[in-house]
């Protein structure tokens, strides 16, 4: 089926499907190292690149294009680098678009280790960089420099779900002919599409919503163009993060239900941040479907929905936390997001005990800051649970 012109959750099934010519299988799996050719002009011609057959998998599999083409589909690119990790994602797209010298801005709000790597590895290669909060726009201005060649952000960003204006950060990089990226994991593209605004390259965790299920652990980069394409591909390849086919597999069956887990989802959080919010244990609720969020409108006007990932200030700091922690039962005490379970955790205690209060706060970890994912379980359960938990207090 050609799939340029079909809605999105008929994308979700059906973009990049492989139809196994032999057998017509629906879902076939490439569990293989190596593809063998027909004769030494056909494995010649493949090198050269005049012939598309499949080499090596580090290089390409069938698995992994399938899944590929899919997600740069559904993102409007021109096409993606499947890789083992969002991590892997996160530094293929470093090392593609940055070389000793130069230097990058970045929101001080993204996921920690792709802050942690820029600022503990990155200085080794001579490459710099300036972390603001990239929800002011001002900030971001007067953070660049002549050598500045990249604008990193993360929309809505963890945990605090500041949202981040995704026109202005365009407007800045063509202004300072920048190469705009956005890890769009809180997202994924059904929520919100970075490319068509006008970013250059969209990276994800599939580890969260793409796959779905909290059972593989893997990455993709989708490009705006073929150059950057090439070039972070090569870097990939070189490197060796390419995805397994098995991993691609599960991911690409993962995709299928994105639309239906992120309806199903969302309709609960916000039924759930309501709840928080009428809670008088509760000091605030961050959500960008709730009329409090500081950026209601501006998240209203560049996603589609406002997602399932809810942060709320219990009163009584760690303590209260802690206990709130110690007393779920339905929502899992874990770190990660976008699968089909609720996950909770408390950064001050868990993801963020090792900064000092001071970084604590900057981010803004708030002592009492709980982070809820909310999954697809009924909702009367989900909230039933933090009911009796928050009773505890
Ligand atoms: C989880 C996550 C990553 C890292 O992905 P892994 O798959 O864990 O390597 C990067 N960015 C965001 C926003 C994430 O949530």
């Amino acid at each position: 089926m050609n799939t340029k012109n079909a809605g999105f959750n008929s994308k979700l099934i059906h973009s990049g499907a492989m139809h196994d010519e032999k057998l017509s299988a629906v879902s076939p799996i490439y569990q293989t190292s190596t593809f063998s050719f027909k004769n030494a002009d056909h494995g010649a011609a493949c090198f050269a690149g005049e012939d598309d057959g499949y080499i090596y998998t580090r290089i390409a599999n069938p698995n992994v294009r399938e899944l590929e083409n899919a997600v740069a589909e559904l993102e409007n690119g021109f096409d993606g680098i499947a890789t083992s990790s969002g991590m892997a994602a996160v530094n293929i797209v470093y090392l593609g678009l940055l070389g000793a010298g130069d230097h990058m801005v970045s929101h001080n709000a993204v996921y920690g280790p792709s802050r942690g790597v820029m600022e503990t590895l990155y200085p080794k290669f001579k490459v710099e960089s300036t972390y603001v909060d990239a929800t002011n726009a001002q900030e971001v201005r007067d953070a660049i420099q002549p050598n500045t060649k990249v604008l990193y952000i993360e929309t809505p960003a963890n945990p605090t779900i500041g949202i981040t204006d995704l026109k202005e950060m365009v407007a800045i990089a063509k202004e300072h002919n920048l190469k705009l990226v956005v890890d769009n994991t809180f997202c994924s593209p059904y929520l919100q599409k970075p490319l068509d605004f006008g970013a250059d390259i969209v990276l994800h965790s599939m580890t969260k919503f793409i796959n779905g299920h909290a059972d593989i652990v893997a990455g993709i980069v989708i490009t705006k163009t073929e150059e950057d394409y090439k070039n972070i591909r090569n870097v990939m390849v070189n490197v060796g993060c390419n995805m397994d086919p098995h991993q691609a597999w599960l991911t690409r069956r993962g995709l299928k239900t994105l639309g239906i887990r992120i309806d199903r989802a969302q309709e609960s959080a916000q039924k759930v941040a309501e709840y928080l919010e009428a809670h008088d244990k509760i000091e605030w609720v961050k959500y960008p479907g709730l009329k409090s969020h500081p950026q209601y409108e501006l998240g209203k006007a560049q996603m589609n929905g406002p997602g399932s990932m809810i942060s709320f200030e219990v009163k009584g700091g760690v303590k209260s936390g802690k206990v709130v922690m110690d007393n779920v039962h339905l929502a899992l005490l874990a770190v990660s997001l976008g699968g089909v379970e609720t996950l909770i955790q408390h950064p001050a205690s868990m993801t963020h005990s090792k900064l000092s209060d001071e970084k604590q706060l900057s981010g803004g970890i708030t002592k009492g800051l709980v982070r809820l994912a909310v999954g697809i379980e009924d909702v009367e359960d989900i909230i039933a649970d933090l009911d009796q938990a928050l009773a505890m207090i």
